[in-house]
């Protein structure tokens, strides 16, 4: 079973109330060979919302308590972020997931990219606090350009 970020699915929960549409994903869902999940929302977290980003540290170390996920108008949405993780690693395990496909760059699911905490639109390798958690548990996280990489041989 594949889990994917649910704005890759046309669910409309990214910060901006957008999403992205690929009809790959939407048929594996619909065949029940999928299924996805916004971690954000998950943790409670309004639609639209002001976006945040990692701040002092990386995913690994706000799952420790040790950084923080700060949003554009300098709110602490660490705790929602968290909370959002452990509600999808909950729903991955239930579903026996073995790969989530992760959207690229969010402070939840990127998988190989997020951005720098300085909300100036640079990036740095790392990972989001939901993508960190699956791959803690033993479950394998790509973004959806890996994905579709290797989507023809599916
Ligand atoms: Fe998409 Fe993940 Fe952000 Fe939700 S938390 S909008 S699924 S990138």
């Amino acid at each position: 079973m594949y889990l994917f970020s649910a704005c890759l699915a046309g669910q409309p929960v990214r910060y901006d109330g957008k999403s992205y549409h690929h009809q790959l994903i939407q048929s594996l869902i619909q065949q029940q060979s999928a299924i996805c999940a916004c971690p954000e929302m998950l943790g409670g977290l309004a639609c639209p919302r002001a976006p945040a980003e990692i701040s002092g540290g990386t995913a690994q170390d706000v799952l420790a308590g040790t950084a923080q996920v700060i949003d554009r108008d300098g709110r602490n949405v660490t705790q929602a972020f968290i909370d959002g993780a452990y509600r999808t690693l909950e729903l991955a395990q239930k579903h026996q997931v073995h790969t989530a496909v992760l959207k690229e760059n969010s402070p939840s699911c990127g998988a190989n990219y997020i951005y720098d905490g300085s909300f100036s639109g640079q990036k740095n390798a790392g990972m989001g606090i939901a993508a960190a958690l699956l791959r803690q548990h033993g479950i394998k996280v790509i973004s959806e350009q890996e994905f579709f990489e290797i989507a023809d041989n599916l």
